[in-house]
This record gives C-alpha cells, structure tokens and sequence, in this order.
C-alpha cells in the first residue's frame, strides 16, 4: 500500500488518485488517511464510538471557508483514522449508511 503525504491517501496504485502524484511512499501504520466526508452529526457520534474502542481518529471541518466567515454551522467533518484503523472504521462507515 502506498501513501499520498500532501492528499493523506491510501492507495495501491503507483499515482495519488487525488493529486495524481508519483512521489507516494509506502504506508506506516501510523499515517493519518483520507476515510470519507462524514456529516456533522455522523462525525460526532463516530468520534465518541471510536473512542470508546480507543481508536484516534481526525475530524477536518469542511467546506470551513465560507462558512465560518459567514457564521454558519459547520455541516461536514473530513474523517481521517490511522492507516491500521483504516478498514475497521469503513466497515463501521459502510455498515451505518446501509
Ligand atoms: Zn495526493
């Protein structure tokens, strides 16, 4: 599995699928990666569950730009986990939106 440093991607392909660098390194198990866009709600509660499992995860405010100079509620979270979480917390991600 390689890593993409600036998008935090894993991926298997030799490419970022993202930013379509080849300057990818193989993955640590540490390395914080890209899960999925998450909404506010959803975020907050997985935050807890994962927690819960002692598992860290990463929640990016999204879309904070406009929002915030306009002091507007934040509606989505960018979810990063570390890359040995990654597989656990998408089967949550894919089972809770099934
Ligand atoms: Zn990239």
């Amino acid at each position: 599995m390689n890593f993409c440093e600036s998008c935090n991607i894993a991926c298997n392909d030799e490419r970022c699928p993202k930013c379509g660098s080849k300057k990818l390194r193989a993955i640590n198990e540490d390395d914080f990666c890209f899960v999925a866009k998450v909404d506010r709600f959803f975020g907050d509660n997985l935050k807890d569950w994962l927690k819960e499992e002692n598992i860290e995860c990463v929640l990016m405010p999204y879309g904070a730009g406009v929002r915030a100079r306009f002091a507007l509620p934040l509606e989505s979270y960018l979810l990063y986990v570390r890359y040995k979480n990654l597989e656990y917390v998408r089967q949550i991600i894919s089972d809770t939106n099934a």
